[in-house]
C-alpha cells in the first residue's frame, strides 16, 4: 500500500481572503486535519465549508500525536497540518512532525502561503536582499540584551516577532545596543488596523503609545551595513559587558568579536574609560 502525504497548509494571518485555492482544496481532500487549536480552526473550516475531521496537535501534545499521525500516513491516509495563523512550523509547532516524516520517508507537500515575517518584510522598505528571521525575541531584559549583542555586526535586515506588551521596551533595548538605526514596526498585518511605523528607533518610539500598542507585531531592524562602528558604540558595549560581570579580557574579546573591530582598538577605549 502506498503511504499518504503530509500537507503543510498555511492559513490567513488576519484577513480570511488570504488563503489559496490550493490550500482549501487540500483541506477538503485530506483524510484528517491536525490543528493547533481546533476551536479556532473550526471557525475557519466552517467559513470555507470544509467538513474534514479535525484533531488537535499543539506544543504540549505534539510528541504524543506524532506516532498517531505517522501511523495514519503509513496506512495510506493523507494528513494536513495547520496552525492558528500563518505557516505551521514558523514560530509554531509542526517541526517534530515534519522531522519524523522525513525520517520515515513520508512525502511532505508544502502549500505556499502567509508568513507574517515575510509579509512585513515585503512592505518594510528595508533591504530584502538578505535577511535573518529570529522568531520571538527572548523575553527577559537580561537574556534579550545578551542575545541582541550577538547581532550587532549582522549586515542583513533582522526580523523578530514580539508581544505587544514588550514592543516598547524591546525598542529601548535596540536603541541601547544598536544605536539609532532604522526600524519598522508592522502591526496587525492584513487586518483593519494594519499600520507600519517606519523611521529611526527614536522617532518610532515617539509615535508609540498605549492605544497603538495593541495587536500583533513584527519588528524589522536595519542591518549594520557598512556603517563605521563609533568609539562611543564600543565604549557603551564595553560598559555593558563589565556591568554584567565579565572580566576585562573577556569584555574586550566579546566586544571585538561582536562588532568585528580590532582587539587593540577596543583595548585602547577600555583604557580611556579607566576600567
Ligand atoms: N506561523 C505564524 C507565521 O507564519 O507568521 C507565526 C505564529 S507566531 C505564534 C505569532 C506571532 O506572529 C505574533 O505574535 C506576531 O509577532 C506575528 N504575527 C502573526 N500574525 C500577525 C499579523 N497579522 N500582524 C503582525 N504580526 C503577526
Amino acid at each position: 500500500m502506498s503511504k499518504g502525504a503530509l500537507f503543510i497548509v498555511p492559513t490567513p494571518i488576519g484577513n480570511l481572503q488570504d488563503i489559496t485555492f490550493r490550500a482549501i482544496e487540500t483541506l477538503k481532500s485530506v483524510a484528517i486535519i491536525y490543528a493547533e487549536d481546533t476551536r479556532n480552526s473550526g471557525k475557519l473550516l466552517k467559513h470555507f465549508e470544509i467538513s474534514t475531521s479535525l484533531k488537535s496537535y499543539h506544543k504540549f501534545n505534539e510528541r504524543a500525536r506524532v506516532d498517531e499521525i505517522i501511523s495514519k500516513l503509513k496506512s495510506g491516509e493523507d494528513v494536513a497540518i495547520i496552525s492558528d495563523a500563518g505557516t505551521p512550523g514558523i514560530s509554531d509547532p509542526a517541526q517534530i512532525i515534519v522531522k519524523k516524516c522525513v525520517k520515515n520517508g513520508i512525502q511532505i507537500i508544502p502549500i505556499p502561503g502567509a508568513i507574517a515575517a515575510i509579509v512585513a518584510l515585503s512592505a518594510s522598505g528595508l533591504s530584502t536582499e538578505s535577511f535573518s528571521f529570529y522568531g520571538f525575541i527572548p523575553k527577559t531584559e537580561i537574556k534579550q540584551k545578551e542575545f541582541l549583542k550577538n547581532l550587532i555586526s549582522k549586515k542583513e535586515t533582522l526580523i523578530f516577532y514580539e508581544s505587544p506588551k514588550r514592543v516598547e521596551q524591546t525598542l529601548h533595548n535596540f536603541l541601547e545596543i544598536f544605536g539609532n538605526r532604522e526600524v519598522v514596526i508592522a502591526k496587525e498585518l492584513t487586518k483593519i488596523y494594519e499600520t507600519f511605523f517606519r523611521g529611526k528607533i527614536k522617532k518610532v518610539l515617539a509615535q508609540l503609545n498605549e492605544s497603538n500598542l495593541k495587536g500583533e507585531f513584527v519588528i524589522l531592524l536595519e542591518g549594520a551595513g557598512e556603517i563605521e562602528v563609533s568609539d562611543s558604540g564600543i565604549a557603551n558595549l564595553l560598559e555593558m559587558e563589565i556591568i554584567s560581570g565579565k572580566s576585562q579580557k573577556d569584555a574586550v574579546k566579546n566586544v571585538s568579536e561582536n562588532l568585528e573591530v580590532r582587539k587593540n582598538r577596543v583595548y585602547q577605549i577600555l583604557l580611556k574609560l579607566g576600567k
